[in-house]
């Protein structure tokens, strides 16, 4: 099991100690729909599997002994495609699961994950090494979610966008993004037609970028998976390829 590997920038980690990772379904203990490798409490799985398949995942992104030991919880909120951005600070104060859409985390040690299967996660690490994890569906792009958690991550950082690093993960394509074409007209009038593929197709990335970029981030620093949920599915939990019921992979950081 600990064979696992996931995408990550190990550069990005020799360089300021955030480690980041987006994870598939293979390699759990998870079965039929939630096979293999669920990592969400909240899609009727069960609770004692989807513990072990997150020991799984922690297990697999190589932490070391001593690390491992100090990781505070995990942060992992109720996802609700708003546009709300929390610090871990403010998350932690409750003492409970809070409904926001992006954690922003300038602490050592304090791993954050949120959870994906078609909707498009977005990483940003600073320089620092503080990082934040966005879940942008296709309400939080429109809505810009990933606009209003930078600024959250700027009201802590004095460094620019321009020098973050920013990394999008898996999820669904343009081709499987199907639509109405009341909603596709939005995105074109919003963010312009270069964001449709046809009349009633989006690209959820696409219009990602557009965000980020006229916030100032520089395009050679947004690296973004090819990789289609949807069309991947056998690799992939898909919301729309799996009828609705499905597990969940994860978008993940952690500075060390
Ligand atoms: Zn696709």
């Amino acid at each position: 099991m600990c064979a696992l590997s996931f995408p990550t920038d190990l550069s990005l980690y020799e360089q300021t100690h955030t480690l980041i990772a987006f994870s598939n379904r293979l390699g759990g203990f998870s079965i039929g729909e939630f096979g293999e490798l669920n990592l969400s409490y909240d899609v009727g799985d069960d609770t004692n599997i989807v513990k072990r398949n997150r020991d799984i995942f922690i297990n697999a992104i190589q932490l070391s002994v001593d690390n491992k030991a100090k990781l505070q919880s995990l942060i992992n909120p109720i996802q609700v495609h708003e546009t709300l951005c929390l610090s871990a600070q403010e998350y932690k104060r409750e003492g409970t699961r809070f409904e926001c859409d992006a954690i922003f985390c300038n602490e050592k040690l304090q791993p954050v994950m949120l959870l994906f299967a078609d909707c498009v996660p977005v990483i940003a690490v600073a320089e620092s090494g503080n990082f934040v994890v966005i879940h942008s569906g296709w309400r939080g792009c429109y809505n810009e979610v990933s606009k209003h958690a930078l600024a959250k991550f700027m009201s802590f950082e004095n460094s620019d966008i321009c020098e973050f690093n920013f990394y999008i993960g898996p999820h669904i394509c343009s081709r499987c993004f199907e639509t109405s074409s009341d909603v596709a007209s939005k995105f074109s009038d919003k963010f312009g037609t270069d964001v449709l593929l046809s009349k009633t197709n989006v690209d959820l990335c696409g219009v990602i970028k557009h965000t980020l970029i006229s916030l100032g981030a520089t395009n050679e620093r947004i690296a973004c998976s090819s990789d289609c949920t949807v069309c991947k599915n056998n690799l992939y939990f898909s919301y729309r390829a799996q009828n609705q019921v499905c597990g969940r992979q994860c978008a993940f950081g952690v500075c060390l």
